[in-house]
Order: structure tokens, then C-alpha cells, then sequence
């Protein structure tokens, strides 16, 4: 089960900063930074360690199996944005 990053991101990347496997995106240095509303979590990398969760400002990371019943879409969310 991959973490989930949900609508009230700020977009500060604390949290790719944070990641040890590099799957938080998109970084500030990538094209699609500009347009994103928020960071996306591939749950494909994801090892459930935490790490995002704890430098998050705004409460906006959730496991998935805890996602709040009004964002559950938000899994999906997340991982689509890895699908190209
Ligand atoms: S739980 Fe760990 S591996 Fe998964 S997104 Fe957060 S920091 Fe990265
Ligand atoms: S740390 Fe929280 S607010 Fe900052 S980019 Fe990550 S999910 Fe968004």
C-alpha cells in the first residue's frame, strides 16, 4: 500500500526532498511542475516508510488505506499521473 497525496498540498517538495526512493514528483526542475495542482506519489516505488508524512505542513499525505472517505479518488489520482 503506497502513500497518497491529496488536494491541500502546497507543492513546497518537502516531501520529495524526504522520499528515499525518489517517488514523489513533480520536482521543480520538471515540465510538468508548472501545471501540477500538487505532488503525485507513484505507488510503484513507495516502500510505506513515512518519511513524506512527517515534513508535511499540510496534513496532505495519507497511507492509502487511511485516505479520508471524501478523497479516497486521490489513490487513483496519484497513481494515474504515472501513467503516460
Ligand atoms: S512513504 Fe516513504 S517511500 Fe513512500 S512516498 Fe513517502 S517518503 Fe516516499
Ligand atoms: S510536503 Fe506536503 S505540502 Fe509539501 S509538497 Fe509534499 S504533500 Fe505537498
Amino acid at each position: 500500500m503506497a502513500y497518497v497525496i491529496t488536494d491541500t498540498c502546497l507543492k513546497d517538495v518537502l516531501c520529495a526532498d524526504a522520499c528515499p526512493t525518489d517517488c514523489i514528483h513533480p520536482k521543480k526542475d520538471e515540465p510538468e511542475f508548472e501545471t501540477a495542482t500538487q505532488m503525485y506519489v507513484d505507488p510503484e516505488g513507495c516502500i510505506d516508510c513515512g518519511a513524506c508524512v512527517a515534513v508535511c505542513p499540510s496534513n496532505s499525505m495519507f497511507p492509502a488505506e487511511e485516505v479520508p472517505g471524501d478523497k479516497t479518488d486521490f489513490v487513483e489520482k496519484n497513481a494515474k499521473f504515472y501513467v503516460h
